[in-house]
């Protein structure tokens, strides 16, 4: 017999998102009318943009031709979409053979993963998006799963104590460091005298950073940092992973890209971006051509202009989740909103409720799912977070209904 992956039998509770559908699903079982409504995913939910749109058409179509037709592409991504992210998203602070072209993010994150392999030694904000974690696990690197988490792995609180920023000095020398700022679950964006010191610090202990900038594009403050290469010396520590999934409501259509600096090495002076290399173009084959197509039509003025009004529709819906939760009946109760205006998530605290509880009541109350905090991580204990991803109509009714909330 076929021995089991350790670490995947290693692995400890279910999915936090399986757990949330399941209790719709018993939900709307026991009440077959009621009307229920997600603010709970993290999932696009409007259209393409048309001249996007219009672009993966017609590269569809000419593949049906003998003269548009084409079968693998080059193994890093197509170079013009690798130019056009260093010029246009990264204004020139990197250049385009330090760009990946990817399927996602997550899938980046995946096989950034086996490039550190079952050694790598892992912190995390607390809470966070659970691949970090999780991913770490299959491959053997998070430790035994105890009573607080994984063993090896050092959990950070990010919580309003701390403004959503962790105390660096847990972490211990040589450590490989999860940043996701925007973050999900929490929308907070760190400022740049935060990224500065988490620079400073990986560079001074022999850490390296994989920071997941996969909300870069809600970023609507000037001040704050779009890209962890705005800050000196990042490009020694830090590889940036981003999407096309937030950018552009991409999440079906899969496109990312990864930064690996050619200034990064390991401790023995090998460039990471050569074993990034080897990785990509020996477990991938490239990202889809009509999906590349489809980035490059992003990254055009038209594009950019009809991806940021994209964005900004969804920034609108959290503006009206906000003005909603700040109301009477939850100010009344306690309850606090961290939102900044740059993310696509509300943090809310409601003080002296298990996460899950009022997760349950919201249900059943108001019949909107939401997100349960504590499902992100111990820290996330008695929040929920509210996910701008909705059509406008039913953000409107679901705020309607919590606005009657009785706390
Ligand atoms: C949605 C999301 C991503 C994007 O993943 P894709 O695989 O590119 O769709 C990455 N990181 C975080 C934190 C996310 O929420």
């Amino acid at each position: 017999m076929i021995e089991r992956n350790k670490g995947l039998a290693n692995i400890a509770a279910g999915y936090l998102f399986p757990e949330v559908a399941k209790r719709r699903r018993e939900y709307q079982a026991k009440h077959p009318q009621a009307k229920i409504i997600s603010l709970g995913v993290g999932n696009t939910t409007e259209p393409l943009t048309p001249h996007v749109a219009r672009a993966m058409a017609d590269y569809a179509k000419s593949l049906g031709t003998k003269a548009g037709y084409s079968g693998y592409g080059e193994d890093l991504g197509l170079t013009p979409l690798r130019e056009r992210i260093a010029q246009v998203l990264y204004h020139g602070l990197i250049s385009a053979d330090e760009v990946f072209i990817s399927d996602g993010a997550k899938c980046d994150i995946a096989r950034l993963q086996t490039l550190f392999g079952s050694k790598a030694r892992i912190a995390v904000q607390d809470p966070a998006y659970p691949v970090y974690v999780d991913g770490s696990v299959i491959q053997g690197a998070a430790g035994k799963s105890g009573a607080r988490g994984y063993k090896g792995v050092t959990y950070l609180p990010c919580t309003a104590e701390n403004g959503f920023f962790p105390d660096l000095d847990r972490i211990k020398p040589g450590t490989l460091i999860y940043f996701c700022s925007p973050n999900n679950p929490t929308g907070a964006t760190a400022t740049r005298a935060q990224l500065k010191r988490l620079v400073d610090f990986a560079n001074r202990n022999g850490c390296m950073i994989i920071f997941d900038a996969a909300y870069f594009a809600f970023i609507r403050d000037e001040k704050l940092p779009r890209t962890i290469y705005e800050i000196p010396g990042a490009k020694k520590c830090a590889i940036e992973v981003n999407s096309f999934s937030k950018l552009a409501g991409f999440t079906g259509v899969r496109l990312g890209w990864s930064v690996v600096p050619a200034a990064l090495r390991f401790a023995d002076g090998t460039p990471v971006r050569q074993d990034w290399t080897r990785i990509v173009t020996t477990l991938f084959n490239g990202a889809s051509n009509i999906a590349q197509a489809g980035g490059l039509a992003c990254l055009d003025e038209e594009g950019q202009r009809e991806t940021r009004a994209l964005v900004d529709y969804y920034l609108e819906n959290a503006r009206i989740m906000q003005e909603t939760l700040t109301g009477k009946n939850f100010n009344d109760a306690g309850v606090q909103v961290f939102y900044t205006g740059d993310s696509p998530y509300l943090w809310v605290k409601f003080p002296g409720w298990k996460s899950w509880d009022i997760f349950d009541k919201i249900l059943d109350e108001c019949n909107v799912v939401t997100t349960p905090g504590s499902g992100f991580g111990p820290a996330g204990e008695s929040y929920l977070r509210f996910s701008s991803f909705g059509h406008r109509g039913d953000v409107k009714e679901a705020c309607r209904r919590l606005s009657k909330l009785v706390l």
